[in-house]
């Protein structure tokens, strides 16, 4: 539904320049690297401390955006052609134009807050209503400030209920959250603890919450617990929907658990009705009868809802990359189908394609009653995204073939899965990134078990999102102007060069740092453009430095000597180069008594350009080392001085390493480098910073077996078995990086929420664990062997070694698989 911007202009602001007023707005932007509509985007600048959002003006302007909301002193002079409206606060713009879009609809509105289980709730109602209505959701969690008006916007007049989630972290923010959802149906989840920080009491808390329900007519919640009870009590009897115990509107009588299912039986207007979920957990029977207490409420047939409880899957929130056939990457995202889905995956894919070729494998949307435009917005998008190949499945593709080739000349098209797979191997998959895409009565499933490595099965899960939230960790502590340069090297510390560094660049980070060329030369074939330092240049990688643009580090006279003579001899007048200087770690870099010859050195020959100067902390981490590590940075900047009073022109410094960023921010100057913080480890010792886990590596159970006490298990009879035993093979070993001394008891693996010991010595490919004392194992179960579960930095220490070392040693075979939250 599309405003003029004259409208909107008189929505949110009194001060406005509009150049162009023909404009008409679809899509609302906050970020900058989302754009994909350049004409119909409105862009907020939003700011926040460590970033202005006018500041990328400049370039949406470039892009083709014409219309931008500003701050008011914002001086909009050099983009002549471009609509700006001035307001106080964008944020608070961005809101007040989802609540008056808002207000154009009749609907019911479903708002959704509590502590946890917000999302499942809205993506389970998804599930159990979308046959009944057309409904628009809140993407993901987007329950934010910001994520709530980009959520009400997609509202469009097509559609018959909206579902929206609202979450909080301190007093007064729900009022306004509240004037954009307007909520006509409440559901209130559940109320964590009271200490949760921005509340003074869980009273509070639960007050602070029900204020999204302040117009709604009904509140759908449960009164099991006492503090939510007796302040929704408060409201009308007959404004609300609970379920429990006493005298609730769903009395639970009885939850019975089998291997499979929950059967949950109740009492509702007097007569004793039931459902059975396919899921076991309580979080999901509290879900799911939070659900059933909606789908009553709105008199939908009580058989109807038991077949529709049956068929409830689990919500899978993140986006992941796996290996497959023929070197191709899949993302499989076949659990709903709608536009708004389909875009964050499209970008995923892009972002995550790099130079692969991009292949989409589509149904029919989710919503069978979607419009032709609809289908002309899916063609949009892909072409956005620039998608070289596009198959398309179901009959309403099928009927728009040829207007989809006319765009897309590589476009195939099919009936039916079935009539996909039936043709499966004569189409020619090969090293491309493909992403699966449909919508959930199309069981893309099967699909995806045709793309499937079959591989052993012990695997790394490489967190993206946790990666990004690292990032902005060590934002919040690097000072506005300096640069973040990301270490990628090692495989990014084990975690896969290509996949890691993409996710780096899409979060703009400044520089990325390799240890040698040729790991340089993978990243640029993947197609990372950002400048990349290599480490360790060698003679004979020149030609590739040159050739892929990766700037060298010079660390003697010898290397930048001979580096000098082959710019000489290819008749290359100019090369960035980073200069390394030796202030204690003795391992590369020029001495200071060097100093005076480096600097004539460069000053004859002017060839190699200074980029950067640069040294390295011995020991940022160690409060016992401070006074070592102050003395090298002063030595360090006393050299830099010097160096540029010589040649006469600026150049990056840096000397910090991630434990540096954090405990000497004086020593930021133009640029830092992080490393394994990036990856989750927090090597201060300080340890004040909020940092995720990024890597799980994970295995399965082989066989399991009893063994009678006396026995020894594995090789040279070490593993003695005092008791008789329950023992587990899994399939990791030494040749997967799972650290021999991990034998004989001193490492241990998770498994059903405990930890359970090796025993006996370490194999190449498997390890034996004793699961005597572990409840419900069985052959197939997973066992981790680091992760959320057992940290890192734990099982270092068991083995008297440092994180960095356990991270990179899980070997190539090792299948990675990435995803995103
Ligand atoms: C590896 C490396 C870093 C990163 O160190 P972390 O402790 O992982 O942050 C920084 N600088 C240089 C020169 C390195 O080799």
């Amino acid at each position: 539904m599309p405003y003029s911007i004259q409208e909107i202009s008189g929505v949110i602001s009194d001060d406005a320049i509009i150049a162009d007023a023909a404009t008409t707005i679809e899509f609302l932007l906050i970020d900058s690297r989302r754009l994909v509509f350049p004409e119909s985007t409105l862009f907020f600048a939003l700011s926040s401390p460590r970033r202005n959002g006018e500041t990328f003006i400049e370039e949406l302007y470039k892009s083709g955006v014409k219309s931008f909301i500003v701050s008011r002193n914002f001086d909009a002079s050099n983009f002549t052609t471009a609509n700006f409206l001035f307001v106080d606060d964008p944020l608070r713009a961005l809101q007040k134009l989802a609540a008056f879009h808002r207000k154009q609809f009749q609907i019911p509105v479903v708002g959704i807050t509590g502590s946890n289980g917000k999302t499942i709730v809205k993506e389970w109602l998804y599930q159990l209503l979308q046959d009944d209505y057309n409904i628009v959701r809140s993407p993901k969690s987007y329950n934010s400030q910001i994520g709530v008006p980009l959520s009400v916007w997609q509202l469009n007049e097509t559609h018959t209920l909206a579902i929206f989630e609202a979450g909080i972290s301190e007093v007064g923010e729900m009022d306004a959250l509240e004037e954009i959802i307007q909520p006509t149906i409440g559901i209130l989840t559940n109320v964590g603890a009271a200490h949760s920080a921005g509340f003074a009491s869980k009273e509070q808390k639960v007050k602070e919450k029900l204020k999204l329900f302040h117009r709604a007519y009904t509140i759908v919640s449960n009164n099991q617990d006492t503090v939510i009870n007796s302040v929704i009590s408060q409201r009308k009897k007959e404004d609300l929907f609970i379920w429990g115990s006493g005298d609730a509107d769903l009395k639970i009588v009885d939850i019975e658990k089998t291997a499979k299912q929950s059967v949950i039986a109740a009492i509702y207007s007097g007569r004793t009705v039931s459902i059975s979920i396919p899921f076991t957990d309580n979080a999901s029977v509290e879900n799911a009868i939070t659900c059933w207490s909606l789908l009553l409420y709105l008199h939908v047939d009580e058989e109807v809802i038991k077949k529709r409880m049956l068929r409830l899957q689990s919500v899978e929130m993140r986006l992941q990359l796996k290996r497959g056939i023929n070197n191709c990457s899949i993302i499989n995202d076949s659990y709903s189908n709608d536009l708004s889905s389909l875009r964050m995956a499209l970008e995923f894919l892009h972002q995550q394609a790099g130079n692969q070729a991009t292949t989409v494998i589509l149904s029919d949307l989710g919503d069978t009653s979607s419009s032709d435009e609809q289908y002309q917005k899916v063609l949009q998008a892909l072409l956005q995204h620039k998608v070289q190949k596009f198959i398309g499945i179901g009959s309403r593709l099928l009927a728009l073939q040829s207007f989809f080739q006319d765009a897309i000349p590589q476009s195939f098209f099919y009936n039916s899965v079935e009539s996909f797979i039936h043709q499966f191997l004569n189409i020619r998959f090969r090293d491309e990134v493909i992403l699966l895409k449909g919508a959930r009565s199309f069981e893309f499933e099967q699909i995806n078990l045709l793309f499937e490595q079959k591989v052993h099965q012990t695997v790394l899960e490489v967190n993206l999102s946790a990666m990004a939230h690292n990032l902005k960790e060590y934002q919040r502590y690097v000072q506005p102007t300096t640069k973040v340069m990301a270490m990628v090297k090692a495989f990014s510390y084990g975690s896969g060069s290509a996949e890691v560094a993409s996710v780096l660049q899409f979060h703009k980070v400044d520089y990325l740092a390799v240890a040698y060329a040729d790991e340089g030369v993978e990243l640029r074939k993947a197609g990372i453009h950002m400048p990349i330092m290599v480490m360790n240049p060698e003679v004979i990688t020149f030609q590739s430095l040159v050739e892929y643009n990766l700037e060298p580090e010079m660390y003697s006279f010898a290397i930048s000597k001979a580096f000098n003579d082959y710019l000489q001899k290819e008749g290359l007048q100019q090369f960035p180069v980073h200069i390394k200087i030796d202030t204690g770690m003795h391992r590369l870099g020029f001495e200071v008594e060097d100093i005076d010859d480096l600097i004539r050195f460069l000053t004859a020959n002017p060839r190699l350009v200074v980029k950067s100067v640069f040294s390295h902390l011995v020991a940022s981490e160690n409060t016992a080392h401070d006074a070592f590590t102050q003395h090298q940075a002063e030595v360090f900047l006393q050299v830099c001085e010097q160096i540029k009073n010589a040649i006469g022109y600026s150049f990056i410094r840096h000397i910090s390493n991630s434990a540096a960023i954090f405990r000497y921010p004086q020593y930021q100057f133009e640029l830092v480098r992080l490393g394994i913080g990036l990856y989750g480890v927090d090597s201060s010792a300080e340890k004040v910073l909020s940092l995720q886990p990024v890597a799980t590596l994970r295995s399965t159970i082989a066989q399991i077996r009893a063994v009678k006490k006396g026995e020894t298990v594995g090789y040279s009879r070490r593993g003695l078995v005092t008791r008789d035993s329950l023992i587990a093979t899994i399939r990791i070993g030494y040749a997967d990086g799972f650290n021999r001394r991990f034998g004989n008891g001193v490492g241990h693996v998770f498994i059903k929420g405990t930890l359970a010991p090796v025993i006996g010595s370490v194999c190449m490919d498997m390890t034996m664990i004793d699961i005597t004392d572990v409840q419900g194992v069985t052959e197939g179960d997973v066992v981790e062997i680091f992760g959320t579960n057992l940290p890192i930095e734990k099982l270092a220490q068991l083995c008297d070694t440092i994180p960095y070392e356990i991270m990179t040693s899980v070997s190539q075979r090792v299948k990675r698989e990435y995803y995103q939250e």
